[in-house]
């Protein structure tokens, strides 16, 4: 099974439109002729529409960082999948743990968030992960499992070859702790086996799993070998040109 990998930034809450518009230039340059991986970036809501235009003509996909669930409405502070689409994006990033962990997100809304980009036509990457907390106390698979059921709740199996999941362990987010390619390729495995169980093994063998948590170009290659991980998901080191070139060109 070939799962063509999926290199994706996630920019969180940085960078003015100028700021935003030279770093996708930079990434677009970066991946140019490249057929064998996709990669994308997911600024702010306020520079998407500069950011789809920075990289027109490359095949840098461009997504936001969350999604509210009805078209249109008395929902203040929330974008709507038309709206988002209308900006230029194509994906949406689902479920970050500074979503759930922060801002007191729960698998509930997650769901519905999910599944009313789906319904639009934006693709979703749906993210889990565990507290330190939770892997010490070894409930790791109960919480990804759950966060995976509720988050797919209601999503059928042909949605779900839209569907990109993201393992990220929130230890491991932002504090340059990377979980080791063991721990990470046994928690991918694992996300496999439970959509296999949702689902079933052939729809489970196509869907991306991405990691992330301090992915860095010291730590790519080998995180890209696992045979369960088809991507990563990179907060900080997607804000360094150079950084983000070396990621996407992993070897
Ligand atoms: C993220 O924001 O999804 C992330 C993984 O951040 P970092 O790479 O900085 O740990």
């Amino acid at each position: 099974m070939t799962r063509t990998p999926l290199i994706a930034g996630n920019w969180k809450m940085y960078l003015t439109k100028a700021e935003a518009v030279a770093l996708a230039s930079a990434v677009a340059a970066a991946s140019k002729g490249l057929s064998d991986r996709e990669v994308m970036i997911a600024p702010p809501f306020t520079t998407l529409a500069a950011v789809k235009e920075a990289v027109a003509g490359s095949p840098v996909k461009v997504a936001a960082q969350n999604v509210g669930w009805e078209k249109e409405g008395a929902f203040t502070g929330e974008i709507s999948p038309p709206m988002l689409l209308d900006a230029g994006a194509e994906m949406v990033i689902i479920g970050h743990s500074e979503r759930r962990h922060v801002f007191g997100e729960s698998s509930a809304m997650i769901n519905r968030r999910l599944r009313a980009a789906l319904q639009f036509g934006l693709l979703p990457i749906l993210c889990v992960g565990e507290t330190l907390a939770e892997r010490e106390a070894g409930s790791t698979f109960t919480v990804v499992e759950e966060q995976l059921a509720q988050g797919l709740a209601d999503v059928t199996a042909a949605q779900m070859d839209s569907v990109v999941v993201a393992y990220e362990p929130v230890w491991a987010i932002g504090t340059g702790k990377t979980a080791s390619n063991a721990q990470a390729q046994e928690a991918h495995a694992f996300i496999r086996a439970v959509l296999s169980r949702l689902y079933e093994k052939t729809l489970a063998e196509r869907v991306k799993i991405l990691y992330g948590g301090s992915v860095k170009p010291e730590n790519v290659d080998s995180l890209m070998a696992q045979a369960d991980i088809d991507g990563v998901l990179v907060g900080g080191a997607s804000l360094n040109a150079g950084a983000f070139e070396r990621i996407i060109h992993f070897q």
